[in-house]
């Protein structure tokens, strides 16, 4: 109960020995979420053809006392390495589920087709996941082809036990999205094997595709990957949705590149539940740019 406030902000000025601080750290992250500080903002995922929101990814932040809206990127991985990420992405996935089936009951499953938290690999080998997720849905009524879980290709390439995970969540009619595609150890074995529905292209790959001018072979690879992605994708019946939109000229590249769902800035940041409450509610189920 002593480990204050003060100590977190040392933590963060990178004063302290890597293992204390670690572990104030992960103290810290038990207390905000036992202290309710976690919130989940949603970003629309938007139909390239029409611009209508096909579904949103939960992003969770953590809205700390004194630092503000915290980012993952500086607690999840602390919150992997403690082994907090079990109950905090139990939190993400259960919140999740609530708030899409209370968009479902309101606004109906032509204005909200699916909703996606984040899986760490962690959550993958915990015993009680496929449990979880099965009473997420249940407890809030949530049809189970509405929920997609996004992974990224390291988690799913973890052995015989994630693989199990992963089939009894798509024999439940879970989707499963592979996430930042294209970043890991990407494999067309990999694709086959995963139960996979969808397949999110990494920003990285979106990042300056619309530029012809100057030609370099970093902007052909880029367009050479997305194409062979998305022919991929189509080949093996998955969908596909392209990460970090940030302009219309990469949307309208994505296109001709055969994308049909993007995500990003430009498409629609990531926002608290009552702003995508009130985009539905005023009948725009297209995403502001
Ligand atoms: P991600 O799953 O690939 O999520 C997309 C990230 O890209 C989000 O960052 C989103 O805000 C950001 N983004 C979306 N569009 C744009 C764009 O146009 N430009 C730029 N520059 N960024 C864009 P965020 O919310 O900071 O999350 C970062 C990562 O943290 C996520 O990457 C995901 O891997 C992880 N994460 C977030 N929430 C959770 C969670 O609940 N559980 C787990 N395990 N991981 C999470
Ligand atoms: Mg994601
Ligand atoms: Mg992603
Ligand atoms: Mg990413």
């Amino acid at each position: 109960k002593e480990r204050g406030r003060g100590n977190w902000v040392r933590y963060a000025g990178g004063m302290e020995r890597p293992a204390s601080a670690h572990a104030r750290l992960g103290g810290d992250l038990r207390r905000a979420l036992d202290a309710g500080e976690f919130r989940i903002v949603y970003q629309p995922i938007v139909s390239l053809d029409d611009s209508r929101i096909v579904g949103v990814e939960a992003l969770v932040r953590w809205e700390h006392p004194e630092r503000g809206m915290v980012s993952p990127i500086d607690f999840i991985p602390a919150a992997e390495r403690t082994g907090l990420i079990v109950p905090l992405g139990r939190w993400v996935l259960r919140e999740t589920c609530r708030q899409a089936a209370a968009w479902l009951a309101e606004f109906g499953p032509d204005v909200l087709d699916k909703a996606a938290p984040n899986v760490s690999v962690r959550q993958l080998h915990d015993p009680d996941f496929v449990n979880d997720v099965a009473a997420a849905l249940a407890d809030f009524g949530l049809p189970a082809n509405r929920l997609v879980l996004e992974l990224t290709e390291s988690a799913v390439l973890r052995g015989q036990h994630v693989s199990r995970v992963l089939h009894e969540l798509h024999d439940m009619g879970v989707r499963l999205a592979l996430d930042d595609f294209g970043t890991g150890e990407s494999s067309l074995s990999l694709l086959r094997a995963f139960p996979a529905a969808i397949v999110k292209l990494d920003k990285s790959f979106v990042d300056g595709i619309e530029l012809d001018e100057p030609d370099t072979p970093e902007a052909h690879a880029r367009q050479a990957v997305a194409r062979a992605v998305a022919q991929l994708a189509d080949a093996l019946g998955l969908d596909t949705v392209a990460e970090g939109i940030e302009n219309q000229e990469q949307a309208d590249r994505l296109r001709r590149l055969g994308y049909h769902v993007g995500q990003g800035y430009h498409l629609g940041r990531p926002m608290p539940a009552e702003k995508i409450t009130e985009i539905f509610a005023a009948g725009r189920v297209k995403a502001a740019a």
